[in-house]
């Protein structure tokens, strides 16, 4: 029954860029524990579903429900500490500081679990361990003391992961994990991402279908602002006007 638990939903999403509907009338029922992307040619509107999911952006009409609270009102941090946390973009990442201390920066953001590093009886032990813990999640162990402005683009991905792990998603929204990775490097972040995914729910916008079919139970494709298809990937890459937006980009 768990499965089947609507998380985070989004009825009659609209934004209105000016005049012009980059989403229009959208609805989104994202299951607990699923893992759900956004696909969709270039323009369809995922990033902007993405940003008013994460309030980056306030729409124009429409309500967003995360576990039974309207939360369409609320700023990105007051998101942030109900566990909904976006990846971070690499530009987040300090170059000139270690792997290690840029997850033990993010475990002490403010978000869910920032204030009980910051009470002196817990503080530095806890967050060393979990710092370390982390940096073995994602498989850096070998690059712990390594700044992360010389890491090679796929291991700062990993990293990016695990800064966004640090505050304890339950909700995590990825923005095209797999952007800018050499094909060796996908398996390995996909793998990662599979992982983290365990007891969390994960939301991505992907452009390349080969992940979305390995890693994604549920899918919604996008066009023009609008939803053309969902359902799991078989489904929805038979539909032929999946495969008709496909075609023409
Ligand atoms: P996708 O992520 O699917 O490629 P976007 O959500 O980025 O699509 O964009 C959807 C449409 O909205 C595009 O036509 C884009 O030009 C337009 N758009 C996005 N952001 C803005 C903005 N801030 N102002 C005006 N138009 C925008």
């Amino acid at each position: 029954a768990a499965a089947t638990n609507i998380v985070l939903s989004a009825t009659e999403l609209t934004k209105e860029f000016k005049g012009f509907l980059a989403v229009n009338n959208v609805h989104l029922s994202i299951r607990e524990g699923s893992i759900h992307a956004l696909i969709g040619p270039n323009g369809a509107g995922k990033t902007t579903c993405f940003n008013l999911l994460t309030k980056f952006l306030q729409p124009t009409r429409g309500r967003i429900v995360f576990r039974g609270e309207d939360i369409t009102r609320l700023k990105p941090a007051e998101i942030a500490r109900r566990g909904i946390v976006r990846s971070f973009q690499i530009s987040a990442v300090f170059p000139n500081l270690s792997v290690l201390d840029n997850v033990r920066i993010a475990l002490q953001r403010p978000g869910r679990l920032a204030t009980q590093f910051w009470r002196p009886d817990t503080a530095l032990n806890v967050l060393n361990a979990r710092a370390e813990e982390l940096v073995e999640q994602v498989g850096l162990q070998a690059f712990i003391r390594h700044q992360a402005g010389e890491l090679p683009y796929g291991r700062k991905r990993a990293l990016e992961l695990a800064t966004t792990l640090a505050l304890e998603p339950d909700v995590m929204l990825l923005d095209e994990p797999m952007a800018g990775m050499a094909h060796e490097d996908i398996g390995q972040i996909a793998a990662l991402i599979r992982r983290a995914a365990v007891g969390r729910t994960v939301v991505m916008v992907e452009h390349n279908l080969h992940v979305v079919e390995d890693l994604c139970d549920q899918v919604t494709v996008l066009q023009r602002g609008e939803i053309l298809a969902e359902g799991n990937y078989d489904s929805v890459s038979r539909d032929p006007r999946v495969r008709e937006a496909y075609m023409g980009q």
